[in-house]
């Protein structure tokens, strides 16, 4: 299997200015490809420090891929330093030149003589068109190995990588690799590892669990000649785990459980309330976020202080009294409340401690309680984060709120 390693080029990302997205991007890219990415490097705009990676990268990969630093500044030295520690002399493009030259002319601007730096292009390499930008994409091959110099720009650098990039490196790739995740709620990342045991032993499939906010998660990974083989390879092991974890199970690949809930709502044409309190309106958020929610959604109130609790959702005061605001008893009240006000076929609410701090009677950050009424149906559910993440803790209880509707309606249709 061809190994490849990413060296990424920029002071930014040393310091944390900026998310380094490219590297990402063209690891998921490259396995699909069937390519081994083995290391990520991460170097300044330092000329020494530079020569010194690439050099490096190239002793011990089949392939570099190198972003960033292709601008027309003086600090954008990957060019020069790459090419030079590969061996290709750089050489003056009149063409390349008059296309950077017609790019601004399409702007309606004159073109600022430092870019024809990006003019210079390696003898006996590839040139890649770069159809969002000025600087073109490289690409040279020698004595089995092979770089490639990409402009830093995510919106160059990535439809550049799957036009010319692929083809230019398919030389390397071995086979087909297909992904799928397996989405879980509710049930811990160890204790669907510890289900899932066997499966984790795989070779090929490979199954490997991870865990993402709030959310356990299982992927497999078939490597197979053709597309068709991997899916067919894959297939078999997702039923599987979808057998063993059961109701944990709320979706597979990218659909989230808002995306999920709204699809099913829309399905048995329900309608939803929700009345919140430490969530305070992330649940119609998220539920909104999806494509054609308004079909579905109906009304979201933000029910912070216990009076409020009272005289909109007519949550009893002696609940609040015995039980306080953070109960089960309060939740349901809340759903069952939201509902009736609404008119609308299931009320979901959330009440409980989004932290830092725990509340004065002693209740910890992260103990929020979830709940749904529906006809003939109410429900509540325990969330304990055991984190003081502020964030972490809305995230989380809102979608195990949203788990309860995909439950019910999922038992409802039997
Ligand atoms: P430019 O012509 O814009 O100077 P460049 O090829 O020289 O392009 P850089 O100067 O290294 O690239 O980066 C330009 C911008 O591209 C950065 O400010 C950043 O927004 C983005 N960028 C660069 N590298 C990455 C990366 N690895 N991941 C995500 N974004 C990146
Ligand atoms: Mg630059």
């Amino acid at each position: 299997m061809a190994i490849c390693e990413i060296l990424s080029v920029g002071t930014e990302i040393l310091l944390g200015d900026i998310l380094n997205t490219n590297t990402r991007f063209l690891s998921e890219e490259l396995a699909k490809l069937g390519i081994s990415v083995l290391r990520h490097t991460t170097v300044g705009d330092n000329p020494e420090r530079l020569r010194e990676a690439a050099s490096t990268a190239l002793g011990r990969s089949d392939i570099v891929i190198a972003t960033g630093g292709l601008g027309p500044t003086a600090d954008d030295i990957t060019r020069e330093i790459c090419c030079k520690v590969f061996g290709f002399e750089l050489i003056f493009s009149e063409s390349i030149a008059e296309t950077i030259r017609s790019y601004f002319g399409r702007k309606g601007t004159d073109m600022p003589e430092t870019n024809l730096k990006q003019a210079y292009i390696p003898a006996g390499g590839t040139v890649f068109e770069n159809e969002n930008g000025t600087a073109p994409g490289l690409g040279m091959k020698k004595d089995g190995k092979c770089l490639v110099i990409l402009p830093g720009p995510p919106y160059e650098m990535a439809p550049m990588y799957k036009k010319s990039v692929v083809p230019f490196i398919k030389e390397y790739a071995g086979g087909i690799i297909v992904s799928h995740t397996v989405r879980t709620m509710k049930i811990g990342e160890s204790a669907m590892a510890e289900i899932c045991a066997d499966l984790l032993e795989n070779e090929n499939p490979t199954v490997a669990p991870y865990a993402k906010m709030g959310e356990a998660l299982l992927r497999i990974t078939a490597k197979a000649e053709t597309e068709d083989e991997a899916e067919k390879m894959c297939a078999p092991v997702i039923e599987d785990i979808k057998n063993r974890l059961g109701n944990f199970v709320y979706g597979i690949d990218s659909e989230n459980i808002e995306g999920r809930v709204v699809a099913l709502l829309k399905e048995n044409r329900l309608s939803i309330a929700t009345a919140e309190s430490c969530t305070a309106g992330y649940i119609p958020k998220r539920i909104t976020d999806i494509p054609g929610a308004s079909s579905v959604f109906e009304y979201g109130a933000v029910t912070y202080s216990n009076a409020v609790k009272e005289k909109v959702l007519g949550v009893r005061h002696s609940t609040l009294e015995k039980f306080g605001a953070v109960s089960p008893e309060t939740a349901l009240e809340m759903a069952a409340g939201i509902r009736k006000i609404s008119g609308a076929d299931i009320g979901i609410s959330v009440t409980g401690i989004a932290g830092p701090d725990s509340d004065e009677s002693g209740k910890p950050a992260g103990l929020i309680y979830v709940a749904i009424d529906a006809e003939g149906y109410s429900e509540y559910d325990t969330v304990e984060t055991g984190r003081n993440d502020r964030e972490y803790n809305r995230y989380v209880s809102a979608s195990r709120a949203l788990n309860l509707v995909r439950i019910y309606i999922e038992q409802k249709r039997g």
